[in-house]
């Protein structure tokens, strides 16, 4: 298996690749490959990613079949089903990277604002667990000078929950934390931006040498 920066490259290049409009499609629908699949799989990266329609991860990394374990739910937030998906794909296949992907104009943190801000009492007990785990690293913004300017708020809040979610797989799992340190697995944060398609990873992630 490769490095976590290894992979953490192979991920900024598919990108690119995706950005730029060269899409390496063979690899998506090609029988050869998928047969070599059905005995296993050795996924180069974990992704934790936001359920929103506009950012499909294996699309946006320009990855086929195989390449990426990944995780979306609402808000790219951190439940304990999640810690146990990175725990089975990092234990079981030795996947060296995992990617918390938070988005521009991520809903799940919007609706948190406008609940901060306008707290109701209707919301469904099941919708509300998503806002309560946003809300943690949300809510503290409120009392700083981002709190004037929307724009400015909303990406810092997609910025904190992306923070938080990544803290809570390095801290909330024994197995997790010893792989980290280890260096058997690197956990970075990143944000996906629907404006431009690149993704900005900027949170943990190594000096390059
Ligand atoms: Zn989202």
């Amino acid at each position: 298996m490769i490095s976590g920066r290894e992979a953490l490259a192979r991920l900024c290049e598919g990108n690119r690749r995706f950005v730029e409009g060269e899409r390496n499609r063979q690899r998506v629908t090609d029988q050869v490959h998928r047969d070599e699949l059905v005995d296993g799989q050795a996924p180069f990266a974990i992704i934790l990613g936001c359920s929103d329609s506009r950012v499909p991860t294996e699309i946006i990394f320009d990855q086929g079949l195989g390449a990426l374990f990944v995780i979306r739910i609402a808000g790219n937030i951190v439940a304990p089903s999640g810690i146990g998906s990175v725990e089975f794909a990092a234990g079981s296949f030795g996947t060296p990277l995992v990617v918390v992907l938070g988005h521009s104009s991520c809903g799940a943190v919007l609706a948190t604002l406008d609940e901060l801000r306008r707290p109701t009492e209707s919301q469904s007990r099941n919708l509300r667990s998503i806002v309560d785990r946003v809300r943690p690293s949300v809510e503290p913004l409120l009392g700083t000078g981002l709190a004037a300017d929307p724009v400015a708020l909303t990406r810092a809040a997609v910025r904190a929950n992306v923070r938080a979610s990544a803290n809570q797989l390095r801290h909330g799992s024994e197995l997790l934390e010893q792989l980290v340190e280890d260096d058997a697995l690197l956990i970075v944060g990143a944000e996906y931006s629907l404006e431009t398609g690149e993704v900005d990873f900027f949170e943990g992630v190594p000096h390059l040498e």
